[in-house]
């Protein structure tokens, strides 16, 4: 289950806490060190989790707080709002384009489930808003790739745009918005190539493709089983590309929670979706408060 070792250790800090009828500064102290010592172990950042626990023992030392009736009860309120604000505060939605088509750009490393978001996102905005999607096969480097991109543009009724693997990605996406133009398609999700780790020509070519297609929307997608290398991989592609968003995938995992807690403060941009399965229904918008819950169990 995703969060569990961090919602066990984060409970088992608090019931030292509410065992006690008056908390005192030691209390609070020892009770920091074990949530120190748990969003570490959940690989969270160093510097998100050493501002997380200055934040919470500053609000958490409070004469109001330790004087009050359930000092337990409002440290751990003090904790779940650092960790809804650690995370982003409310949701963020998907940039629109005032005109069409908006374009979507998908970045990701291999494997992360950027062809298999681009099939959920497709699906999302067909039935929130009856969309007329058409998706770019931009990843030339595997041929299986836009194989993989046709299944899953069938399996929710999207026309795929693909010159095969002997054009320029450049080329491609040229010709893809052409043709969206022509359609009058209100969506283009361009699907960019993946490599296992991030390289210059890689982003060099993201780069160009950015130039020519000016995306809306520039969405990193990342594995959050991979914790704080996912936190590393986002800043890598946000200082090339300036993303927009960030949906993190596989949270239906036994994911640690370093990445959902450490990538809005790094990069500074917002998660925008969950992905919580390998369906084509499971895309979620992320709420950080709902998440900071779900954290604490
Ligand atoms: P890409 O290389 O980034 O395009 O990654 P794919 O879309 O091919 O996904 C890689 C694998 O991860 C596939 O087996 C997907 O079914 C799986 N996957 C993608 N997103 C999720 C998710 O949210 N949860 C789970 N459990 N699996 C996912």
């Amino acid at each position: 289950m995703a969060f569990e070792g961090l919602s066990e250790r984060l409970q088992k800090a608090f019931s030292g806490l509410r065992r006690k009828g008056k908390v005192t500064e030691s209390d609070v102290r020892d009770s920091m060190r074990e949530i120190r010592l748990a969003l570490l172990e959940a690989d969270v950042n160093f510097g998100v989790v050493k501002e997380f626990v200055k934040n919470v023992r500053e609000k958490a030392v409070g004469a109001e707080v330790l004087e009050s009736l359930s000092p337990a009860q409002q440290i751990i309120k003090i904790v779940n709002d650092e960790l809804t604000a650690t995370m982003g505060e409310a949701a963020v939605p998907l940039n629109k384009s005032p005109h069409i088509p908006t374009i979507i750009m998908m970045v990701g490393l291999q494997g992360a489930g950027k062809t298999t978001t681009v099939g959920k996102l497709s699906k999302r905005l067909i039935q929130q808003e009856k969309a007329r999607p058409l998706l770019i096969a931009a990843d030339v480097y595997r041929p299986a790739a836009i194989d993989q991109l046709q299944v899953v543009g069938k399996s929710v009724g999207v026309p795929v745009f693909e010159m095969g693997t002997d054009t320029d990605p450049r080329e491609i996406v040229r010709q893809g918005l052409a043709q969206a133009a022509l359609q009058h398609n209100d969506y283009v999700i361009i699907d960019t190539a993946g490599r296992l780790q991030i390289d210059e020509k890689l982003m060099t070519e993201l780069a160009d493709i950015k130039e020519i297609a000016h995306p809306n929307e520039i969405l990193l997608v990342v594995d959050s089983m991979t914790g704080q290398a996912a936190t590393d991989v986002a800043k890598g592609f946000d200082e090339r590309l300036d993303i927009t968003g960030v949906v993190l995938t596989k949270l239906d995992g036994d994911t640690r929670g370093g990445a959902a807690l450490s990538i809005r403060k790094v990069t500074g941009k917002p998660i925008k979706f969950i992905g919580q399965g390998e369906k084509m229904d499971s895309l979620d918008v992320f709420y950080p408060d709902r998440m900071a819950n779900r954290i604490l169990g």
